[in-house]
C-alpha cells in the first residue's frame, strides 16, 4: 500500500538507499539541495522535486537521510519543509534514517503528532514518524545490507518493515520515539571506545616486543576479542580489505565518528549522565580531526596516536 516513497538526502548513503528502493519496485521521488546529486537521478528518469514540501505532496512515505540534527529540523520545519503544508493530503509515514540525538527525534515526533491529514487513502489522519538510523556504512548501503534500529509506534514500524528490508538485512524495533537514535549513538560510542582500547593494547604489545599479527591471533581466541580486533583491525598489514590496509582510506571517517560521539555526549549531559570513556574518546577524535585526519577512517587513531605516523 505504501508505494509512493519520497527520499530526501542523496549523499554517500542516501543515493544507494534510494536506488535500492527503486530496484525493489517502489515509485520513488527524490530531493537534495545539491543539484548535481539530483541530476544523477533525473538522468535516469527518476522524478525530482525542488523542496521537501513538494516531495511530501506526492508521497505516502518520506525517508530522510541527512547529515545532522540541524539539517533534519530544517527539512521538517523550515520554509517549504515537510510539515509546512498544514492540513493536506500528504505522507502517512515519515522515516528519519539520519544519525541524530534522541532528543531531536522526539521533538520531531511531537511536531508531527500535531499535524492533521485530510482523508488519505484510508490511513490514519495523524501521520507517524520513525527514527530509523543505520549501521553498516556505504558498502552495506550499496549492497542493501544495512541494519536499521527503529524507534516509534509499533504500528508504524510494522508498516515500514518491508520498505526498510528493501534497503537492509536487519530491522530491530527498539521501542518508542527516539529509541532508535539512542541505540545508534550508544552503539557508536562503544565502537569508538573499543577501537581506541584495542589500538592502545596493540601499540603496547609492539613496544613490549610482540608482533601485532601474533597479538591479534591471541585476542581473537581470548577475552579481548571484539569487532575492532577480528573484523576491522586497525594495525596496517594484519588484515586485508580493511581501511588500515589501504592507508585508512574509505570506511567510516573520523569526522563522522567525532560527530556521533558529540551527539552521545550531548545526549548524556541532557539526562545528567556522565560518560568518562565516551568523553575521552570524543577529545581524541576531535584532535584527530584538527590534525588533518577528518577524511580518514576512524581506525587511523592507531597509527596517529599509538604507533607513530610513519608506522
Ligand atoms: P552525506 O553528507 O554524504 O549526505 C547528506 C546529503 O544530504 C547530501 O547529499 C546533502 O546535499 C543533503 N542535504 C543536506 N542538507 C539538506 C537539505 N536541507 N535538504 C536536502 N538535502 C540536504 O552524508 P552520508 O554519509 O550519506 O550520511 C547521512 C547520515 O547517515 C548521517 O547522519 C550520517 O551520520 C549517517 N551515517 C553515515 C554512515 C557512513 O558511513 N557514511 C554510516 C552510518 C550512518
Amino acid at each position: 500500500q505504501l508505494e509512493n516513497v519520497g527520499f530526501i538526502g542523496l549523499g554517500n548513503m542516501g543515493s544507494h538507499m534510494a536506488r535500492n528502493l527503486i530496484m525493489a519496485g517502489y515509485k520513488v521521488t527524490v530531493h537534495d539541495i545539491n543539484e548535481s546529486s539530483m541530476k544523477k537521478f533525473s538522468d535516469d528518469g527518476i522524478t525530482t522535486k525542488q523542496s521537501p514540501l513538494e516531495v511530501s505532496e506526492s508521497s505516502d512515505v518520506v525517508i530522510t537521510m541527512l547529515p545532522s540534527s540541524s539539517h533534519v529540523l530544517e527539512v521538517y520545519n523550515g520554509t517549504n519543509g515537510l510539515l509546512g503544508g498544514g492540513s493536506r493530503l500528504g505522507p502517512w509515514l515519515y522515516i528519519d534514517s539520519s544519525t541524530v540525538d534522541p532528543q531531536t527525534s522526539r521533538k520531531i515526533s511531537t511536531d508531527i503528532s500535531r499535524c492533521h491529514l485530510k482523508e488519505n487513502k484510508g490511513y490514519a489522519k495523524t501521520p507517524m514518524i520513525l527514527d530509523a538510523p543505520v549501521s553498516g556504512g556505504v558498502p552495506a548501503a550499496e549492497a542493501g545490507k544495512l541494519t536499521f534500529m527503529v524507534g516509534g509506534l509499533e504500528e508504524a514500524y510494522l508498516a515500514a518493515k518491508p520498505i526498510l528490508l528493501s534497503m537492509g538485512k536487519r530491522v530491530i524495533y527498539c521501542g518508542g520515539a527516539g529509541n532508535g537514535s539512542a541505540a545508534k549513538i550508544c552503539n557508536n560510542m562503544a565502537m569508538a571506545i573499543s577501537m581506541l582500547g584495542v589500538s592502545e593494547a596493540f601499540a603496547l604489545g609492539q613496544n613490549l616486543g610482540i608482533k601485532a599479527s601474533t597479538l591479534t591471533d591471541i585476542f581473537n581466541c581470548s577475552s579481548a576479542r571484539c569487532w575492532s580486533s577480528d573484523t576491522y583491525n586497525p594495525v596496517p598489514g594484519v588484515m586485508e580489505g580493511v581501511p588500515s590496509s589501504r592507508k585508512y582510506d574509505g570506511g567510516f571517517t573520523s569526522k563522522l565518528m567525532a560527530k556521533d560521539l558529540d551527539l552521545a555526549m550531548a545526549s548524556a549531559s541532557g539526562v545528567g549522565f556522565k560518560c568518562p570513556m565516551g568523553s575521552e574518546a570524543l577529545e581524541i577524535y576531535r584532535k584527530l580531526c584538527r590534525d588533518g585526519c577528518e577524511p580518514k577512517d576512524f581506525s587511523c587513531a592507531f597509527r596517529h596516536y599509538y604507533a607513530g605516523k610513519d608506522e
